[in-house]
Order: C-alpha cells, then structure tokens, then sequence
C-alpha cells in the first residue's frame, strides 16, 4: 500500500481510542498522535506553573513557553510525551490533571495553539490521530474517519484496570464520575465540542476484543486506499 492516508479517530473518553490509533499506526507504519496527551502536557503546565487559566493574558503568555514532543520508549515499546524536554507520562495521566483538562480543553487559544502543531504534524500524511475534533476541526478531509463508542460501564472498567496498572491511585466511583464529566464538558463546550463527523464511520466496540477491532478498522484503510489508488487510475 503506498498511498499513505491520515486516519482520524475520536470518541469520548476510555472507548479505547489510543489503543487502536497506536496499533494502526504499527501496523501500517504510520506516526501515532494521542492529541489528548497535547491538552493533558498543557494542563500539567498551568498547574505545575500556577498559571491562573481563566487569566486570559496570563495564560496565553505562558503558552509560548510550552514545547510539546513525543518519543517512543524502546523499552516499555510504547510512545511518551515529553513536555518542554521532561518526560511526563505518568504526570499527565494523574487524576488531578484528568479533572482539570476539559476546562483547560475548552478555551479558544489553547485549542488554536495545539490544533495548529496537530495539522502540521499531518502535512506529509501516513498518520494516525486520536482525540476528540480530529476528523471535524483539525482534519476535516482526512481519508478515513473513525468515531469510536463503547458501553459506559465497560469503558470505566478498562480506565481503572489501565491507570492501576500504571500505578496511578483511583476509585472506580472516582473514574466513573470524572468519565461522566468530561464527556459532558467536551461534548458541551463552544469551541470544537466533540460530534461525530458526518463522514466517519462508527464503530462499536463493546464486544469486540483489541484484535477484532484493529482487524476491522485495518479493513476500512485497506478499502479506503482501494478505492484512491483506483480513482487515480
Ligand atoms: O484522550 P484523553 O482522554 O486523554 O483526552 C483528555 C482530554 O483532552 C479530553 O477529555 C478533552 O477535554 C481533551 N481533548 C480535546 N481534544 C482532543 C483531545 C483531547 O479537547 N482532540
């Protein structure tokens, strides 16, 4: 397959976005973005920084201080983000920071900052991108689409069996009610809520295992590549 495509992948929180965005991109070998990482790095900075984010000057200032990258851990075979240099993996992925990144999500400039550095990140294609406005605002003509969903309770279980297993303290009660929240808050909000785009095909993995739902989704790219590669011909 030498046509290389972007490949958009939103859906509310825990619906196993990342696992399946990070998968694709290693099968295909594509680049993988978790842009949910790039407002948790923010976050992370704003608390650690004690900038007042509802301080409009404050805030904006203290995002031309903000260098965001991501490099991938031979030993732990798996991406991490990096903030201003600094590995902050398990920082970003604390509760505190989860309970405060919708609100954080939803101003204006933050999202113009980051969705600025996402699309550049598109520019040559063969890319994989989770999140929750990536097939409507940061790449509205990506080739493939995907709108993840997945029943609530399932997907509270996998949150907290995920963040045990990387050590992070929570309650199952804890992760429900900041699943709820955020949902509504990023679904609710004015700039870039999060919809599903009327081109993106959902899919529903409630009961599919991670092997089901990457051959799926590899199914639709090996189609969506198809039909280009035959629209050129
Ligand atoms: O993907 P993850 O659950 O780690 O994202 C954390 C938060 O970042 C979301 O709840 C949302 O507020 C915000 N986000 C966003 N737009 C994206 C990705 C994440 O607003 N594209």
């Amino acid at each position: 397959m030498n046509t290389k495509i972007i490949i958009a992948i939103d859906g509310h929180a825990s619906c196993g976005k990342s696992t399946l965005a990070r998968q694709m991109a290693n099968m295909l070998g594509y680049t993988y973005v978790d842009s949910g990482a790039m407002y948790r790095a923010v976050t992370l900075y704003f608390l650690e920084n004690g900038i007042d984010y509802r301080n409009k000057g404050q805030m904006v200032s203290a995002l031309k201080n903000i260098n965001i990258s991501f490099r991938y851990n031979e030993k732990t075979e798996m991406p991490e983000t990096l903030l201003n240099g600094q590995v902050v993996e398990k920082e970003i992925r604390s509760m505190k920071i989860s309970e405060m990144v919708s609100p954080v999500s939803a101003i204006k400039e933050v999202r113009e900052f980051l969705v600025e550095q996402q699309k550049q990140m598109g520019k040559h294609k063969g890319l994989t991108m989770d999140g929750r406005d990536i097939g409507t605002v940061v790449f509205p003509d990506a080739e493939l689409k995907i709108f993840l969903t997945s029943n609530e309770k399932i997907r509270a279980e996998r949150r907290f069996i995920e963040l045990h297993k990387k050590g992070i303290d929570a309650t199952l009660e804890e992760v429900i009610h900041n699943l709820e929240s955020r949902d509504y808050e990023d679904s609710h909000r004015i700039t870039s809520p999060l919809y599903k785009a009327g081109d993106a095909i959902e899919l529903d993995n409630t009961n599919l295992s991670e092997e089901q739902q990457l051959e799926f989704a590899l199914n639709l790219v090996k189609e969506k590549i198809s039909e280009i590669e035959k629209g050129d011909n």
